[in-house]
């Protein structure tokens, strides 16, 4: 996708808990990279898919919600559920999910970085050395409900579930991929199978990858079982640009990988529909933290870094890079580190240095 010209208009979702307090500094460092790139964006402010929202009208959505965000270049999110007051699959399916589902979000991608002054559990690496994106397929293959169970609760009790891949399913995912490693110029894929011990479906998808790969010569791959590839996760990082997995295996890596870089705090995810006919949705990867919410202390880092994603999907690379370096300006500097990092700088005094890097940068 390129610049676009009529300017950008964000639909904004703040949600509950903590997002209500780290969205503000993702929109101050949005406005300041906006103004430094001379990018008009516009953001338009919803207060559905909260608790809040649910408490006043019983529902966590507008009827017409679709019409209300669907128009948008994107959506920025904050968290939603607050487990004492809903149950988190009425907010969640209530909300996030659909949004998924019905914007056909069919890619769940997320960076994996090590970023300065956050302590990462695998000893002695440095950052520079852990920076890849694992793209998670976020439709099909294991998460589908085509199964059943029989003779329930007797001896003889059988249960199956089916993993359901689509030719449409695993190729959209696999383009996705393959294009995101040769224009972001990583150059080179992994993908993640089981082809050894799921003996239909993974062959299939190593099949698919075969095929999807001649489309991209430019772009070398290879590929790994999930069991050894977790291994490497943890003991080779250095060694992932691009890592692509059908819906369960990728669900794993995108937990170990962030996981593996420190503080949930910091993490961002975008779901996305990159034929652009819906639009895409940026989010931390922390939920609501009600244990936190309302102290002014949450770390606003994921929330800012979604942003820097979803600039950089919108068309606009170089500012979406100018924000992960303030981020890592700023995480660099301990004085501006939260709590989460052992730090004692607020919400707000960290997006603020965030936002002032790139003011000071104009
Ligand atoms: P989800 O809502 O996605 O299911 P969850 O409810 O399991 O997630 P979170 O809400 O992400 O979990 O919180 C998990 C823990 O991490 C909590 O103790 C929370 O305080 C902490 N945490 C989450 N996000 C942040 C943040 N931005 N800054 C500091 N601590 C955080
Ligand atoms: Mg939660």
């Amino acid at each position: 996708m390129t610049g676009r010209k009529n300017g950008l208009r964000i639909a904004v979702i703040p949600g509950d808990g903590i997002g209500q307090e780290v969205v503000p500094e993702g929109l101050r460092v949005l406005r300041a990279a906006a103004k430094r790139f001379s990018i008009d964006i516009t953001f338009d402010m919803f207060d559905f898919s909260s608790w809040d929202y649910f408490e006043k009208h019983g529902t966590m959505l507008p009827s017409d919600w679709k019409e209300q965000i669907g128009g948008h270049d994107a959506i920025y999110f904050g968290a939603v559920g607050w487990p004492e007051k809903i149950a988190d699959h009425v907010s969640l399916w209530g909300s996030l999910l659909l949004f998924r589902r019905e914007f056909d979000q069919y890619v769940n991608l997320r960076p994996v970085k090590l970023m300065p002054g956050v302590p990462s559990p695998l000893a002695g690496r440095k950052p520079g050395e852990i920076d890849f994106y694992v793209v998670r397929e976020n439709t099909e293959g294991e998460y589908s409900s085509v199964g059943g169970r029989m003779f329930a609760g007797t001896e003889r009790e059988i249960v199956m579930q089916e993993t359901v891949m689509t030719r449409v399913g695993v190729d959209r995912i696999l383009h996705f991929a393959f294009d995101f490693a040769n224009r972001t110029k990583r150059k080179h894929l992994t993908s993640a199978t089981k082809s050894n011990g799921i003996a239909i479906t993974m062959p299939y998808w190593d099949e698919r990858v075969e095929e999807v790969s001649k489309s991209y010569p430019e772009v070398a791959w290879d590929k790994y079982h999930i069991d050894i590839l977790t291994a490497h996760f943890v003991l080779n990082p250095q060694r992932f640009n691009v890592v692509v997995a059908s819906n369960l295996f990728g669900d794993i890596l995108s937990d170990l990988g962030p996981a593996c870089t420190g503080t949930i705090g910091i993490a961002p995810s975008g779901n996305i529909n990159p034929t652009g006919e819906f639009p895409s949705l940026f989010e931390p990867v922390h939920g609501s933290a009600p244990d936190i919410a309302g102290q002014g202390i949450a770390n606003p880092v994921g929330q800012i870094w979604a942003g820097a994603m979803m600039l950089e999907h919108l068309g606009y690379p170089e500012a979406g890079a100018a924000i992960v370096r303030a981020i890592e300006d700023v995480l660099a500097q301990p004085a501006f580190r939260t709590r989460d990092l052992g730090g004692e700088a607020d919400t707000e005094t960290c997006g603020k240095a965030i936002a002032g890097v790139l003011e000071a940068a104009a």
